[in-house]
C-alpha cells in the first residue's frame, strides 16, 4: 500500500465518509483510517436518522440546507436508495414558555430563509392528528427537514468515495503523529505509518484524544445517548416530534415515523451521562415510552423491537469544531453533537472546496462560527 497521500481523514464516520467522497469527487488522493472494521461503526450507527436545517446557529442552518438538497437528491443522482423520507420536523409544545422561545426562534429562522412556522393548536393537529390535544399549545412546522437510513446512507457514501479513488484502511488505529512544531508530518497506526500534506481529525467521541496525540487540545466529550425502534406500523404521522419539556431524568425526547414504517425514538438524559460506556441500560424504555405515549397517545399499541445506546461527541456549546488551531496541517472536524448524521454531508461538501482553495461565503461562515479557538460561551438553542 502507498504511504503518500494529499489528504487524511482519520474516522469512518458521519462526517469523515461524506468528506472523503466530496474530496475525492474534485481529484483529492484520500486515505481514510479507521479502527473499526467498516464504515459507520462509531457514532454513526447510533443516530436515529433525524436530518434538520432548523437550528439556531446562522452556520448550522446553512450546512444542514446544503445537507437536505443532498440526502434529497442522493438516490436520483447514485441510484442508492438511503431511505430518506422529507416528513419535516416539529418542535411541539404545551407549555406557554416554550411556546414563546420557539416563536422568537422561528422569526429568527425565518431571516435566514428557513421555510418554517409556528402552527397554532388546530393547524398542528391539522398536520399531526395523532398528537395529544389535551394542552396542546401548538409548535413549530418545517416540512423540508426530513430522515434518512444513516447506515445506508454511510455505505453509499462509503462506496461512491471508494469509486472516485479514496483508499481505506479499516481495523487501523491512529495511536500518534510524528511532527515538528507547526506541522504533523507523519500519522503513526497499527498497521504503518503514513505521510500527508493534510490530516483531518474526524474521530467522533474520540476527537479530543486524538487531539491530545498531536499536543492539542479540544473540549470534545462523550455523552451517552439510548435510542430505540418499534415494529413496522402503517404510517400515521409525518414529521419527527420533539418535546422540549424537561421532566425528571430527562431534557427532551424524539420521535419519528421512518420511511419503512418503524417509530425510532431518542431521549435526552438528565443530567447527562458522561463517558464511553455504551451497555443499553433497563431506565431507558420504561422512561421514554411514558413521554412519547403521553404525547402520541396512539403509540400504547406498537411494540418495541430493540435499544441501543451510543455517543453524542459534545462540546460546551453544543457546536462543532470546525478548522485549523496551532498546527498548520491538521484540521479538525469535530463535536458534532447530536447532529453529526444530518451535518456531515454538507460540511464534507463545504469543506471539500475549501480544501482544493475555493473561496465560498459559507465556508467563512463555518469556520467563523464553528472556530475551534472560539470562547464556547453562546450555546446553541436547539443542540
Ligand atoms: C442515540 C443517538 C441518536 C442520534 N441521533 C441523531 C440524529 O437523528 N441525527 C443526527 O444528525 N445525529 C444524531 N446523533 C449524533 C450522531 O450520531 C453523531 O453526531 C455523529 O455520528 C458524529 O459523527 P463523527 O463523524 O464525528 O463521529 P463517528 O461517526 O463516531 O465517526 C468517528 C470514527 O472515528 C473512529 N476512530 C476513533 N478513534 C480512532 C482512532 N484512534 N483510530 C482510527 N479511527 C478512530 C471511530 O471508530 C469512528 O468510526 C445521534 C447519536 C446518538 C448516540
Amino acid at each position: 500500500m502507498e504511504n503518500r497521500f494529499d489528504i487524511i481523514i482519520i474516522g469512518a464516520g458521519s462526517t469523515g465518509v461524506p468528506l472523503a467522497y466530496f474530496l475525492a469527487k474534485e481529484g483529492v488522493k484520500v486515505l481514510v483510517i479507521e479502527k473499526e472494521k467498516s464504515p459507520g461503526q462509531g457514532s454513526n450507527k447510533a443516530a436515529i436518522g433525524g436530518i434538520r436545517a432548523t437550528h439556531s446557529n446562522p452556520a448550522k442552518i446553512v450546512v444542514g440546507l446544503k445537507s437536505i438538497e443532498i440526502f434529497k437528491n442522493w438516490e436520483m443522482e447514485t441510484g442508492d436508495n438511503i431511505e430518506w423520507y422529507q416528513g419535516g420536523y416539529s418542535f411541539v409544545t404545551y407549555r406557554k414558555s416554550d411556546e414563546e422561545t420557539l416563536k422568537e426562534l422561528v422569526r429568527y429562522q425565518k431571516n435566514y430563509g428557513l421555510n418554517i412556522d409556528f402552527l397554532n393548536r388546530n393547524d398542528l393537529l391539522e398536520k399531526i392528528p395523532a398528537l395529544n390535544p389535551y394542552g396542546l399549545r401548538g409548535g413549530t412546522y418545517s416540512p423540508e427537514d426530513g430522515s434518512a437510513s444513516p447506515l445506508l446512507a454511510i455505505n453509499s457514501f462509503y462506496r461512491h468515495a471508494v469509486k472516485h479513488g479514496t483508499t481505506f484502511l479499516f481495523d487501523a488505529e491512529v495511536t500518534g503523529f510524528t511532527k515538528n512544531k507547526h506541522s504533523i508530518i507523519e500519522v503513526k497506526t497499527t498497521k504503518g505509518n503514513f505521510r500527508g500534506d493534510i490530516f483531518i481529525n474526524a474521530a467522533g467521541a474520540y476527537a479530543s484524544q486524538i487531539a491530545s496525540m498531536a499536543e492539542l487540545s479540544i473540549p470534545v466529550n462523550p455523552d451517552s445517548h439510548e435510542a430505540g425502534v418499534t415494529e413496522p406500523v402503517k404510517r400515521f404521522f409525518d414529521p419527527m416530534i420533539v418535546d422540549i419539556r424537561p421532566q425528571e431524568g430527562s431534557k427532551n425526547f424524539y420521535f419519528y415515523q421512518h420511511k419503512t414504517g418503524q417509530i425510532i425514538f431518542c431521549l435526552t438524559p438528565y443530567p447527562s451521562i458522561w463517558g464511553f460506556d455504551v451497555r443499553e441500560t433497563s431506565e431507558f424504555l420504561p422512561q421514554v415510552a411514558r413521554r412519547m405515549i403521553e404525547v402520541v397517545p396512539k403509540l400504547v399499541n406498537i411494540r418495541v423491537r430493540r435499544t441501543w445506546r451510543g455517543l453524542y461527541p459534545m462540546t460546551p456549546d453544543g457546536n462543532p469544531i470546525v478548522g485549523f488551531l496551532e498546527i498548520n496541517n491538521f484540521l479538525q472536524l469535530a463535536g458534532m453533537c447530536g447532529q453529526g448524521f444530518m451535518l456531515g454531508p454538507g460540511l464534507g461538501f463545504y469543506l471539500a472546496k475549501y480544501l482544493i482553495g475555493e473561496k465560498l461565503d459559507e465556508v467563512d461562515l463555518i469556520l467563523r462560527e464553528f472556530n475551534p479557538g472560539r470562547e464556547f460561551a453562546k450555546e446553541e438553542m436547539l443542540k
